[in-house]
């Protein structure tokens, strides 16, 4: 059995030929055309309630970038972030010509944790420019905190690259944020349309300002009046992103259904009375892939090695964490005890959309063997 870490299942030309037909018709293929105005105002009727605004990116990264250019505080320096994110949130925080402050995750939830992050904004004081949270593995983090913090002067984003279409009450995560929350749509997340992101605000103003910006940041007079890029998608992107959404309830379900054999099978084989710990977390997740905790005192990297071994494909995101690679180890950072300790241990393991049942039981059952120390060679 060989069973690949991911297998991207983005909608097949048939799904979004009508949509191309009517690009033939409209000629315009680019500056937020007619399919890309449907998709962002579908979006906010079928997904966030009609409640809040957003735009398009060609990514999530550039995304990041524009809202962290938006909404940071001028004459400040540092970025507060966690650690265990992915490499995107630092490098648009320097885009922006920020430095990274790290800071460490809870125990449990794996996302920046509260106590840290009232530490950092003490020492920190003038010199913080923006708070930027991930909410780990498209989980829907508790926002309350954040509001207020935005509210009170200290702005915040949100990398919310995996949490397009995970929910809470039936309300997309996100909802009614204040601040910037950041979308992927790359092909690799739930949501993958190849290259492509979203930046969702309850401010229209804040929305009104990152479109423009990725737009070169004309005036009407189409004279550069900020720091502006190019961040739109053409209208090609904007096709596939319409028939993405028409089919991405069954793509949730399915990917949610996958995710409950593997927790149905992982505790079968008693994995959790050897050590093993899944994430805490809220809201209704469409699952990218199956993140796991190995056992204290073990390396999830030697057990990756090991199911390589016998055809599964696992990866361990996020280790390295951020302080740990190059580009950013000299960057100022809190205490990192939870993330380092979950770097060592951290296992993500294969979630695709036609995995079948046998599949996730030959992996749970792989690891109940790896765990219990007999060789697993077939
Ligand atoms: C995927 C991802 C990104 C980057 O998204 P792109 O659309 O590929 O730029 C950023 N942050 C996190 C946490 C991600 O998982």
């Amino acid at each position: 059995m060989k069973i690949p870490f991911l297998r991207p299942n983005l909608v097949k030309k048939e799904q979004y030929l009508d949509y191309l037909t009517e690009i033939d018709h409209s000629r315009m293929y680019s500056n937020y055309g007619p399919l890309n105005k449907k998709f962002e105002t579908r979006v906010i009727n079928e997904w966030f309630q009609g409640d809040g605004y957003c735009s398009t990116v060609n990514n999530a990264t550039t995304g990041l970038i524009l809202a962290i250019s938006a909404l940071k505080r001028t004459n400040a320096k540092y970025a507060v972030m966690p650690s265990f994110t992915f490499s995107a949130t630092p490098l648009a925080a320097m885009w922006c010509g920020l430095t990274p402050y790290y800071i460490d995750i809870c125990k449990d939830e794996w996302s920046m944790e509260n106590k840290s992050l009232r530490k950092a904004i003490e020492l920190l004081g003038d010199d913080l420019a923006i708070v930027i949270p991930y909410a780990t593995f498209g989980s829907a983090i508790d926002t309350t905190g954040y509001e207020e913090l935005h509210s009170s002067g200290i702005p915040v984003v949100i990398d919310a690259a995996a949490s397009f279409g995970t929910t809470t009450n039936g309300a997309q995560f996100g909802q009614t944020f204040p601040g910037c929350v950041v979308y992927s749509f790359h092909a690799t997340k739930a949501f993958g349309i190849g290259e492509g992101g979203m930046v969702y605000s309850g401010n229209p103003q804040t929305i009104q300002t990152i479109r423009n910006n990725g737009n070169f940041a004309f005036s009407p007079q189409r004279e550069s009046i900020d720091l502006g890029m190019n961040s739109k998608i053409s209208e090609f992107t904007a096709a596939i992103a319409l028939a993405t959404l028409d089919v991405y309830k069954q793509k949730i379900e399915t990917r949610q259904k996958i995710h409950a054999w593997y927790i149905q099978y992982l505790f079968e084989n008693g994995l959790a009375a050897h050590g093993w710990r899944t994430q805490k977390y809220a809201g209704h997740i469409p699952y990218q892939f199956m993140p796991l905790a190995t056992p204290a005192k073990t390396n999830s990297l030697i057990i990756a090695k090991k199911l390589r071994r016998i055809g599964i494909e696992a990866r361990s995101y996020f280790s390295p964490a951020c302080h740990q690679q190059q580009a950013f180890c000299s960057q100022p950072h809190g205490g990192l005890g939870n993330t380092e300790e979950l770097t060592t241990q951290i296992l993500s393991l294969p979630l695709w959309e036609e995995m079948s049942e046998s599949h996730v039981e030959f992996i749970a059952h792989s690891l109940h063997k790896l765990t219990k120390g007999k060789s697993c060679d077939a």
